[in-house]
């Protein structure tokens, strides 16, 4: 296992972990070239000097200027945008866990930077559509290990709201991390689920029927996220409930239907998916449960 990535890099005593997480713009470097754009901008990989060396990062950068004046309001940058970059940062900021993109800090220059660890090869479902030979006790693997991170995320009280294989990125061929907070809630101590208040830009094919239907989000409804992120990991990347509307996908739920299994996917990972898929929250199972399971199987295939 690469310990670099393992650890958090604020693991090193020497290396002062900014509380602000402001970083200076002067230890960080951009290589040419984009990892991946989205309407925030751009993410592009560099390196930012630390104690021990320089590290490989990537950086989400926002389009337009950061507060200099011009552009989109009085701000300079579009102001949602930012604003939704500040509470990713903020979400990222509070979690410590090696199945999860560690934040390095904000950076605020010629443009407002998120730094993140880089995770090299990239999103799991382009890796997997063009590699089609990784074995199903490898996806196993993999899977397990963001559900690791997901237990991790709900033992803290988090909701990621964003699950699916297009957020998980890859280290290596065995590594995975879960990334992209953007619609990440915490809950208060007293509070089992966030409510919203209207329907966003929501990837409905990823959501439990609570959430269509109440528009309520809790680590439950991310396990059910996680069903269709196990559907499409051994799937090797095809897109869940394929030609459907998001309406169509809510009627087939509704009546107790379900995705079928993938081509040779083991009849143990379709039998979880369908738990995952349970309709009623109060009945489905919580991360703890789910993770459990899948270290047992994990565990048997690999002895
Ligand atoms: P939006 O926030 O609008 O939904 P998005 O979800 O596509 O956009 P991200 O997933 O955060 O935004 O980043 C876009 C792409 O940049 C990713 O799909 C991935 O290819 C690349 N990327 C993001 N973070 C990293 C990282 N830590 N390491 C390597 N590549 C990354």
């Amino acid at each position: 296992m690469d310990t670099a990535v393992y650890e958090s890099p604020y693991a090193d005593p020497e290396e002062l972990r900014p509380d602000a997480v402001e970083l200076d713009r002067g230890l960080l470097t951009l290589e040419d070239g984009e990892l991946g754009a989205g309407n925030f901008g751009t993410v592009r990989k560099g390196f930012y000097r630390m104690k021990k060396g320089d590290k490989a990062v990537a950086v989400k950068i926002l389009k337009d200027g950061g507060g200099g004046g011009g552009g989109v309001g009085s701000g300079g940058v579009d102001e949602a945008v930012k604003e939704e970059l500040l509470r990713e940062a903020d979400v990222m900021r509070r979690l410590d866990n090696p199945y999860i993109v560690r934040m390095i800090g904000l950076c605020r220059a010629e443009a407002w930077m998120l730094v993140m660890e880089l995770a090299d090869l990239g999103p799991l479902n382009k890796y997997l559509q063009k590699n089609r030979h990784v074995q199903a006790r490898n996806l196993t693997e993999l899977v397990h290990q963001v559900c690791m991170g997901m237990r991790y995320l709900e033992e803290h009280s988090f909701v990621h709201r964003d699950l699916a294989a297009r957020n998980v990125l890859l280290v290596t061929q065995h590594y995975a991390k879960i990334s992209d907070f953007g619609l990440s809630k915490a809950l208060g101590a007293d509070q089992n689920y966030y409510r919203a208040q209207t329907h966003g830009k929501w990837p409905v094919k990823w959501y439990a029927p609570e959430c269509i239907n109440y528009y309520t989000f809790s680590s439950k409804s991310d396990v059910w996220s996680f069903g269709v992120l196990m559907w499409e990991a051994f799937s090797y990347g095809q897109k869940p409930y394929k030609g459907m509307k998001g309406s169509e996908v809510s009627a087939m739920l509704e009546k107790g239907e379900r995705m079928q299994s993938p081509e040779g996917c083991p009849a143990e990972v379709y039998d979880l998916m369908n738990l995952c898929w349970t309709y009623k929250v109060e009945e489905r199972p919580d991360f703890a449960a789910v993770e459990l399971r899948l270290r047992n199987y994990y565990y048997d295939i690999s002895n």
